[in-house]
């Protein structure tokens, strides 16, 4: 067995101990004779499975009582539009605008209401994050949505806009369980689990009860009502059952492997070894301001296209896969997710540093 050191933005690398736990437990979940793949969503052994994720994750990011966590369906991308058909109670939602996601986001939202685009990073590329500090806020704004971490740019907000008592909505996927949140600023926090939790297909969406309402956009369906899903504990229909499954795996090994704590001190160590690379070397250079840097993913160029594909090429053939960057962006992007163990980023390094020896020798 050849495992390769995956630098996917996501779909992404999830920790060898879980995949290799579900691999034994796959023919026979804990004595039931079937897979969890085959076992009814209402079964015992089920309800323990999501009850005990959903503690884990309450524990982890130490969340409130009056929040609730939601494992629903339709990824991340559902929630642009399920987020302003909940909340946009005044049709008024003002947007941060930082990366190719929350643009999304904003536009989604252009929909429903009127979206105000009240910051933007797009004049350079996206490779900032603005001064958050006194935006001009709406005053019927329903709430203030920012992407918390930008995937395919690699910036990340290291302090949190100055709202103005409006609701913070964050979208996490791409840094969830990456480190301590404070959950009590925002109003709603949410995450496609494929970065960084689990496999695709399961949205968590944490949010305060107090925002969970029938008060809803007129012609809100009702599979995409937080009230019915917090009402039936995740159970209204069918959830993505296997997906939650490995989701609370995932939970467990952060838990055994020093928690939210521990997770941040691993992944700015990380990221500091492919960061110091990419600051001394004379092939490569980093593309995000150093302050708003991710600590999860990682866009790098060397200023020539062929130089790129030469680089992705070589690394793919000796085992670091996936580093290209996203194809609106080019050049190339390490997501360095919390199950990237630090060898694949020692090794990345010796890699690029070698190849940049050859090219400077040329
Ligand atoms: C990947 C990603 C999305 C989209 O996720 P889907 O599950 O594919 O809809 C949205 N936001 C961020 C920050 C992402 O990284």
């Amino acid at each position: 067995m050849a495992r390769v050191y995956n630098f996917s933005a996501g779909p992404a690398v999830l920790p060898e101990e879980v995949l290799k736990e579900a691999a034994d437990e796959m023919l026979d979940y804990n004595g039931t004779g079937m897979s969890v793949m085959e076992m009814s969503h209402r079964s015992k052994p089920y309800e323990e499975i999501i009850t005990t994720a959903e503690k884990d994750i309450r524990d982890l990011m130490n969340i409130p009582d009056n929040y609730k966590v939601l494992f629903l369906q339709g990824g991340a991308s559902l929630q642009f539009a399920m987020i302003p058909m909940n909340l946009m109670k005044n049709k008024v939602a003002d947007y941060i605008v930082t990366g190719s996601w929350s643009k999304k986001a904003w536009q989604e939202a252009g929909i429903f209401g009127k979206a105000n685009k009240i910051a933007s990073s797009e004049d350079k590329a996206f490779s900032y994050i603005p001064d958050c500090s006194d935006l001009p806020i709406s005053e019927d704004a329903d709430y203030v949505y920012i992407c918390e971490n930008e995937t395919i740019h690699g910036t990340k907000f290291k302090t949190l806009p100055d709202t103005k008592g409006k609701i913070l909505v964050s979208d996490m996927s791409s840094c969830f369980l990456s480190e301590p949140v404070d959950v009590t600023k925002y109003g709603l926090i949410y995450g496609g689990v494929q970065k960084n939790v689990g496999p695709a297909g399961v949205v968590i969406v944490i949010i305060r009860e107090d925002l969970i309402t029938e008060d809803v956009l007129p012609g809100t369906p009702t599979m995409m009502k937080y009230k019915i899903h917090a009402d039936n504990g995740s159970l209204y229909n069918t959830p993505p059952a296997y997906g939650i499954y490995i989701c609370g795996k995932v939970f467990k090994w952060i838990k055994k492997t020093g928690g939210l704590e521990g997770m941040k001190k691993r992944n700015e160590e990380k990221a500091k070894i492919l960061y110091d690379f990419l600051d001394s070397s004379r092939l490569f250079k980093g593309t995000v301001d150093k302050k708003d840097r991710s600590l999860m993913n990682v866009p790098f160029i060397t200023g020539n296209e062929e130089t790129d594909a030469e680089f992705i090429k070589k690394a793919t053939a000796a085992g670091f896969v996936n580093l290209k960057g996203h194809r609106s962006v080019g050049g190339m992007r390490a997501s360095v997710y919390n199950a990237m163990p630090v060898e694949g980023i020692q090794k990345l390094v010796e890699f690029m540093a070698a190849f940049e020896k050859e090219k400077l020798n040329e």
